[in-house]
């Protein structure tokens, strides 16, 4: 917006005002959004909040208060079911998750150039850079641009302070919008000349920079400085600074009231510009009091006395001097082949009005929005949208024609040859199926050929289409427009990264849950999330396992225990059995040591019998333990299968070993029967020992304690 003014016949002060004032296009609509939304929670009695001030001004914000909207100090203040407005600045995503859990209903007004940043911090982040804010960390927006980068981020307010960050990797620069394009340059400078390989994202905001190039040229022209807007305002500060560097005074007010007369000489030129945030009114208000001094200046004049205002040299204002003179600072013209930032104005079937800072706006016809055909505009772009694009021609009218279509390639050959240089992921929506393979919208046309779609060849591919594919870029040639994707070399990448994180990750001793991914002789693997680790036969189970598809099948899901971890040569062992309980604890308990127990033979072997006393509980049958003669080989005597009484003649729970002996069983139960019949006799004296036991007396130990039998082996 501008405002004509400048020295008349009568003036004692000349005023010239910068071109651009009023709002800008984020706080426009921060604000705009702010009173439609209390006008319609009115209606509804819900409240309407902001999280600080929405904008870095204090008559605005006490404007909206009387609206009844209300500041918050942080969202602890803001009741479930109220209203919270975000501000032009943003706010991290921490912050609308916890205001969406906690039933608050938000309403974004961040502004598209802040979104930007946001968005740039974040998809730098997943490429794997190391982002460099250049900023106030204080400020709001660093705030949430730090928040939406999903990785490391530094925040630097001077090329100064790059000396201090300890950087590994790729580095990418982005900047607050509102900073000045020489800081963020020496900070680039300043990193490369650390050898740092720098990327720069264009982030600054074109209303910012192109006032702070006006204040530059302003401050030429005149005496004396005054910027109005906030005290808190970043952009207001920037302008302040801007003109300071130049060596003329200058006045920061926040409204017409602040001005005092005492700062100007008769005769100084002015020079009046405006932060973003400032409203177009206060800044005529502040040019309407220029006016007034200069009318009280000459009123007093006229009663003869001293001249004022200030102290100045006396230097009335010229009779018939030059017309008003606005204050023209208008950048260079742009030219056929510079990219350039605006905002779209006008939307219509016909064209698209852009405004990229000059006296004309550009022309963006339909055709150059994007690759794909569209019959109505306002589908794909609106009024508002901050969007690039490359100046094509100026027409006969003066004015740039626009093509947003032929930005969107170049930064789409530009990403794409990033990508295969740097070995990057980038996602290909796939748009059709065609002989052999896939076509995917990368910005242009990219095959994906069908060997290389999945980990093993699919033979219909029909199902991928209208899907969105992580790929890598395997070929790249922007001269023959030929642009060649692989899935497979993505979904690689991934299982690798995947499988080093669970091997990081594993600790020896937990549990973890695994699908069983094939079965062998000797075992199965188990893949726990990325990593294929070896199930062996005998730590399937307890008990005797002879093939372990006895106890899983390929698909199982399974509980498994990490049983080791060898990381170099990237090895990994499991157990099954010890996600059960261990029979063996039990076993001092279960079977006593002199105890008579029934078992079943399991295994027959040289040197003796392997008898199974409960699942996962064996014990060994020393040859020597067989029977009370000599025996040649244990298969006389026993066979897989047989249910046979054994007494335990030692426990080991340690080395999960128990010693039997069916010989000393069947002594055993010869002597407690033998002890019955003599206690049965010694009641009828009629029969005799002999008469009773007969046979039985042979081979049974009848003399001196009972003892539990040691075994000749174990
Ligand atoms: S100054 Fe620029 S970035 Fe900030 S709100 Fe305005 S348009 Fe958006």
């Amino acid at each position: 917006m501008a405002l004509s003014t400048g020295r008349t016949a009568k003036s004692l002060l000349e005023v010239l005002v910068a071109r651009e004032y009023g709002f800008c296009i984020g706080v426009k609509k921060a604000v705009e959004l702010a009173q439609k939304v209390a006008e319609e929670a009115g209606e509804s009695g819900r409240s309407v909040w902001t999280l600080g001030p929405l904008i870095h001004n204090r008559r605005v914000v006490n404007d909206l208060a009387r609206r009844g909207i209300r500041t918050a100090s942080g969202l602890a203040d803001v009741p479930p079911g109220d209203i919270l407005i975000l501000p032009s600045h943003g706010a991290p995503p921490e912050l609308l998750a916890e205001a969406r859990a906690k039933g608050v209903s938000v309403r974004d007004a961040t502004c598209p150039l802040v979104r930007k940043v946001q968005d740039a911090a974040r998809s730098l982040c997943r490429e794997g850079y190391t982002v460099i804010v250049v900023g106030d960390p204080s400020h709001t927006e660093v705030r949430s641009v730090v928040g939406w980068a999903s990785g490391p981020v530094h925040v630097v307010e001077s090329p100064e302070e790059v000396g201090d960050l300890t950087l590994e990797g790729k580095v990418a620069v982005v900047s607050q919008t509102t900073q000045r394009p020489e800081t963020v340059r020496r900070v680039v400078e300043r990193l490369r000349e650390m050898a740092m390989d720098v990327r720069v994202e264009p982030t600054l905001c074109h209303v910012t920079s192109r006032r702070q190039e006006e204040m530059r040229e302003l401050a030429q022209k005149v005496d004396v400085l005054v910027v109005v807007g906030g005290r808190q305002s970043a952009n207001t500060k920037k302008l302040v600074d801007i003109g300071r560097e130049s060596g003329k005074p200058v006045y920061h007010v926040e409204s017409a009231q602040d001005i005092d007369p005492s700062w100007f000489n008769k005769g100084d030129t002015v020079g009046v510009a405006a932060g973003t945030s400032t409203p177009d009114w206060v800044t005529e208000e502040v040019v309407a009091r220029m006016e007034e001094i200069n009318e009280n200046t000459e009123a007093q004049d006229k009663e003869g006395k001293a001249a004022s205002p200030g102290a100045g040299p006396e230097e009335a204002a010229e009779p018939g001097a030059e017309p008003a003179q606005e204050a023209q600072v208008i950048p260079p013209l742009p030219k056929a082949g510079d990219t350039v930032t605006g905002t779209v104005v006008k939307v219509s079937p016909e064209e698209i009005l852009v405004d990229i800072g000059y006296k004309t706006e550009g022309i963006l016809p339909p055709s150059e929005l994007g690759r794909r055909f569209v019959s109505d505009p306002s589908e794909v772009v609106k009024e508002g949208e901050v969007i690039d694009a490359l100046i094509v021609r100026i027409d006969d009218e003066g004015r740039p024609v626009l093509s947003r279509r032929r930005v969107a390639e170049e930064q789409a050959w530009r990403r794409l040859e990033e990508a295969h240089r740097e070995g990057l992921t980038i996602e290909a929506p796939v748009t059709s199926k065609v002989k052999g393979g896939l076509v995917a919208d990368v910005g242009t046309r990219g095959f994906i050929p069908a060997s290389q779609v999945g980990l093993e060849y699919i033979e219909d591919l029909s199902g991928y289409v209208g899907k969105t594919l992580k790929v890598k870029v395997i070929e790249v040639d922007r001269g023959d427009r030929r642009v060649i994707l692989s899935e497979k070399k993505a979904l690689e990448e991934e299982r690798e990264r995947q499988r080093q994180a669970v091997l990081e990750s594993l600790e020896e001793g937990e549990i973890r849950e695994g699908e069983v991914k094939r079965v062998t002789d000797y075992g199965a693997f188990v893949d726990i999330g990325g990593i294929d680790g070896l199930l062996h036969v005998s730590e399937m189970s307890w008990k005797r396992v002879n093939d372990p598809r006895e106890v899983v099948k390929e698909g199982d899901r399974i509980q498994v225990c990490v049983l080791k971890v060898d990381r170099e040569k990237e090895r990994v062992s499991l157990g099954l059995k010890q996600v059960g309980p261990d029979p063996w604890a039990e076993a001092v308990k279960q079977f006593p040591v002199g105890s008579i127990v029934e078992g079943r033979v399991v295994s027959v072997v040289d040197f003796g019998a392997f008898v199974e006393l409960t699942e996962g509980v064996e014990g060994l049958v020393h040859i020597s333990q067989l029977a009370p003669r000599r025996v040649a080989h244990p298969s006389e005597v026993v066979e897989v299968g047989d249910r046979v009484r054994v007494k335990v003649l030692k426990v080991n729970p340690k080395e999960r070993r128990i010693s039997l002996s069916i010989r000393e069983a069947e002594q055993e139960m010869d002597r407690r029967q033998i002890k019955k019949f003599l206690k049965e006799a010694r009641k009828d004296s009629v029969v005799t020992i002999g008469d009773v036991v007969g046979d039985l007396l042979q081979g049974a130990n009848l003399g001196g304690p009972e003892k539990d039998g040691e075994p000749d082996k174990d």
